[in-house]
């Protein structure tokens, strides 16, 4: 069993409110960020979650009315977990005109094999990241689209914060070091919740990310479960969180290489 829900292969109502109101959240962000260009070749990474779904879903709605030529690939990693099939998945974006490629690698068996903990996450991660970087660029995308949200945003910013000793988080658009790809997350503004219930109201059939049996880590779902229980008594936490990513003032930070303090 893959799919949690029966997609009936109804097409979803794109101009659902909440879907409306996605959508220009997303397209505020391609544009503040600049994150598309006339002949972009984007490369929407898909996990089969509904993060991305959506995303390829009202990217589509976006590419059908911009002002711009871009095209897009939905392009999803087969990683060899036991049970993964995507075939129900692969008919619903069909059934919604999205272009759809698989690549097969079997990171599943490289992970069981050298992490003994049972805890897969980070090694999976990394090896997914390499596998879709060198494709994207070995196939010629320009861009690749990753359905990180507002809150992926805020709990890596608190990660980076309390464990490492960093105030940064997952930019919304990246060079990466090698600089052979161009990564954008057109869901920056995005908030999980909405996300969640969008899911819901299209009844889509997603695809779980625990096939390898591994636990999400520990430390994200601690950053999880204390955003939730501040918004209890900060209902506007998100935004706020948001806009202060936004609204950086390095005179009030104490980062030398990012002010002059010495010769103020
Ligand atoms: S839950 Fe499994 S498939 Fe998802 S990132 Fe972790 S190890 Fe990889």
């Amino acid at each position: 069993m893959i799919a949690e829900n029966i997609s009936t292969n109804k097409p979803v109502d794109r101009n659902h409110p909440l879907a409306t109101k996605i959508r220009k959240q997303i397209t505020q962000a391609l544009v503040d960020f600049n994150m598309l260009k006339n002949d972009d070749k984007l490369m929407i990474c898909v996990s089969g979650g509904k993060d991305s779904s959506i995303l390829a879903i009202l990217m589509d709605e976006i590419r059908k009315r911009a002002e711009i030529d871009f095209e897009f690939t939905a392009v999803m990693l087969d990683q060899k977990q036991p049970g993964f099939n995507a075939d129900q998945f692969k008919n619903w974006l069909a059934s919604e005109n999205i272009k759809f490629q698989m690549i097969e690698k079997d990171t599943y068996s490289i992970v069981t094999d050298k992490i003994k903990d049972g805890v897969y996450c980070s090694l999976c991660s990394k090896l997914r990241r390499a596998i879709l970087y060198d494709f994207a660029f070995d196939h010629k995308y320009t861009k690749m689209a990753l359905g990180h949200h507002r809150d992926d945003l805020i709990e890596t910013t608190l990660l980076n914060l309390f464990y490492t000793g960093q105030l940064s988080t997952m930019p919304a658009k990246l060079r990466s070091d090698d600089n052979r790809n161009t990564i954008i997350r057109p869901l920056a503004y995005v908030a999980e919740k909405d996300l969640i219930e969008l899911s819901k109201i299209w009844n889509m059939p997603i695809i779980p990310c625990n096939l390898c049996g591994s636990q999400e880590g520990m430390k994200r779902k601690k950053m999880k479960k204390l955003i939730i229980d501040l918004e209890k008594d900060i209902p506007n936490l998100g935004g706020s969180f948001l806009n202060a990513l936004m609204n950086v003032k390095p005179s009030h930070l104490l980062d030398e290489k990012i002010y002059d303090f010495k010769n103020l």
